[in-house]
């Protein structure tokens, strides 16, 4: 069952991209709970990290490369975060991997 996130990817609903290549998708998140609050999903449906494969490495790489380009591109010259949520007890709601790339302000730790 494809989530939410391929619908945005397959422009079937509107998203604010501020990212893309053949292998991610970079786009704000519609309820930012920072300044900046941008999610970086790898194009392929990859439910989790639980879920990833030895073929996965370059995507999930690329995606960490990719939230650091965006973070200098929108300025977050004092630091940021990026975080995974993985599953129920980690917080996740969307089932498709993504990386929360969070700045703009001075964040806590730890999470709740
Ligand atoms: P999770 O809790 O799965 O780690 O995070 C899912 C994130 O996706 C949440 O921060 C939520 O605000 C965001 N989100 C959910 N639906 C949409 C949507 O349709 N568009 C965008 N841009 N973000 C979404």
């Amino acid at each position: 069952m494809p989530s939410i996130f391929t619908k945005i990817i397959d422009r079937e609903i509107p998203a604010d991209i501020v990212f893309e290549d053949d292998t991610c998708l970079a786009f704000r998140d519609i309820s930012p709970k920072a300044p900046t609050h941008i999610l970086i999903i790898p194009k392929r449906e990859i439910v989790s990290l639980d879920d990833l494969n030895d073929e996965d490495e370059q995507t999930v790489g690329r995606c960490v490369m990719v939230a650091s380009k965006i973070a200098e591109a929108e300025g977050l010259t004092n630091g940021y975060r990026l975080v995974v949520n993985c599953g129920s007890d980690g917080g996740q709601e969307v089932p498709h991997l993504h990386f929360h790339l969070m700045g703009g302000r001075k964040l806590t730790w730890p999470p709740g």
